[in-house]
């Protein structure tokens, strides 16, 4: 029996769910990537994060070739390209992994009924969270909508355990295959950044490093951009390249080999992260009209400010906000941003310029390496303040205190805005009082936050009485 495995948002070898069973049940499998084939400028993604795909598929080739796997490229629509590809090679199965976002789910279903036509097994496997969306319901089988309730539930249910390493796939040799995509696969200008190191064996590091010292501390150090305080396992859970078992499983054998009280938190509250993704994914299964419009549908049609200067401002990090200036360009540079700079940006460009989330959103994903709809729609929606969240909409974070607090000493700032690099840290904190700019080659502030603050409100509570 010959099965095609279709690699999707699973590109690694170990802890693979439907990559195991695919090398139980059949005697050989034919491991596939599909590449998009789209050429022109696309408003969900971008060359960052295609450049981490293009190592993550030439890292997983290698790796293949350790377990007796041959890894064939193709280009286009997967049902199609799977089609092709079954009646090339006589493969009487698929296999493959679930995605839980609407457009992966539609893609699914149309390879399910191509396979039905061809009268071939087809079988999708829940790989990409601890818990699927069903799994964690309230009690009269409702989907939460909060996270807090959600987060209790998902913490008792028992955990699924890592899967053992594949048996000799014993791929065929002679299936022809595009060759591993490059840059020049999109067309798409070569970005120059500088991304986190791609493939399994480099997020195998990250979640090595992770465990042995980061997590432990993560309660004290999670929200200070300027310490490296967090895992950075994002991109690797975003792209499949550690499965969420493996994660939790080295969590948990970390929370069990310390006595500390202070570890013992700081890895409950790192894995309670982790319970946020699945939270998100399980809004997204269960609402994916969060894509489209505001969770919350008191806030549907809520007024927001046309798209200006102050949006390109705020793009390429020259707002005269220093905090929001240093995290903008922390994404354009590396493709990633703190968590912290990522509430604190996101709420600046909704609540002080007033710009609608979704354009955010879109940014992000064309510039983030872990950009995810699920969470990047979730966390816009969260600091928009109109998405699932039992935090009022009139919590609106102040970037100059939220600066002073989480980056005391200005290292993250100073470190993505090199201008301000000779100012003393406590001026990072508040807005010139002289209208005098802190260095010539860095703008002044572009709004004043405590008027656009009172702006939001306003806002806010028109539309509240309006509908
Ligand atoms: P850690 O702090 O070490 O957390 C461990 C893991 O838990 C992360 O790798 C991630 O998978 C998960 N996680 C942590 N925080 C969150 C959260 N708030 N929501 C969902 N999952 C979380 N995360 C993405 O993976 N992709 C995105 O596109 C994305 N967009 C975001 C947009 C906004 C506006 C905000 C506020 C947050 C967004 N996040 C997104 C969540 C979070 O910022 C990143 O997951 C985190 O910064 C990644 O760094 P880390 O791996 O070091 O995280």
């Amino acid at each position: 029996r010959l099965a095609i495995h279709w690699f999707r948002r699973d590109l690694r070898i170990l802890d693979n769910t439907a990559l195991h069973f695919a090398s139980i049940q059949a005697g050989s499998v034919l491991p596939l990537y599909i590449l998009s084939d789209w050429k022109k400028e696309h408003h969900w993604t971008g060359p960052k994060r295609q450049s981490f795909l293009c190592g993550n598929l030439a890292s997983l080739a290698g790796n293949l070739e350790t377990v007796g796997g041959k890894l064939v490229i193709r280009c286009g629509a997967a049902d199609a390209e799977l089609e092709k590809l079954v009646k090339e090679s006589g493969a009487d199965a698929i296999f493959f992994n679930r995605d839980p976002d609407p457009f992966g789910r539609a893609m699914e279903a149309k390879v399910e009924t191509m396979a039905r036509k061809l009268g071939i097994h087809c079988e999708g496997f829940h790989d990409i969270t601890l818990h699927p969306a069903g799994e964690v319901l309230t009690q009269d089988a409702r989907p939460y909508r909060v996270f807090t309730p959600y987060s209790r539930n998902w913490l008792t249910l028992e955990k699924p355990a890592p899967l053992p390493k594949p048996r000799d796939l014993a791929s065929p040799k002679e299936i022809p295959s595009l060759p591993l995509p490059d840059h020049s696969h999109w067309k798409l200008p070569d970005p120059q950044a500088q991304i986190i190191e791609a493939g399994e064996r480099a997020a195998l590091e990250r979640l090595k490093k992770a465990t042995s010292g980061i997590i432990q501390d993560y309660k004290l150090k999670r929200d200070l951009p300027g310490e490296p305080g967090t895992s950075r396992l994002s991109q690797d859970l975003r792209f499949g390249l550690l499965s969420p078992r493996t994660i939790y499983a080295r969590a948990a054998k970390a929370q069990a080999e310390t006595r500390s009280s202070k570890a013992k938190e700081g890895i409950d509250t790192f894995i309670k992260e982790l319970a946020w993704r699945e939270f998100y994914m399980a809004i997204l299964w269960h609402f994916p009209n969060v894509l489209e419009e505001e969770f919350n549908p008191e806030w549907r049609g809520l007024w927001w400010a046309e798209p200006d200067e102050l949006f390109e401002a705020w793009k390429e990090g020259r707002t005269g906000f220093p905090i929001v200036d240093a995290g903008m360009r922390e994404l354009l540079a590396t493709g990633h941003m703190h968590n912290r700079v990522r509430m604190i940006t996101a709420m600046f460009l909704t609540k002080d310029l007033h710009i609608d989330w979704r354009l955010g959103e879109q940014f992000f994903l064309q510039h983030l390496v872990d950009g995810e709809i699920a969470s990047n729609n979730g966390g816009w929606q969260w600091s928009a303040g109109t998405g699932a969240d039992a935090a009022p909409y009139f919590r609106i974070q102040n970037p100059w205190s939220q600066a002073k607090r989480y980056d005391p000493d200005g290292r993250y700032t100073k470190k993505w805005v090199p201008e301000l690099r000779d100012v003393p840290a406590e001026k990072l904190y508040e807005a010139p009082k002289d209208a005098r700019p802190l260095n010539k080659a860095y703008p002044l502030p572009c709004v004043d936050h405590r008027e656009e603050r009172d702006r939001t409100l306003a806002i806010f509570k028109k539309h509240k009485e309006r509908t």
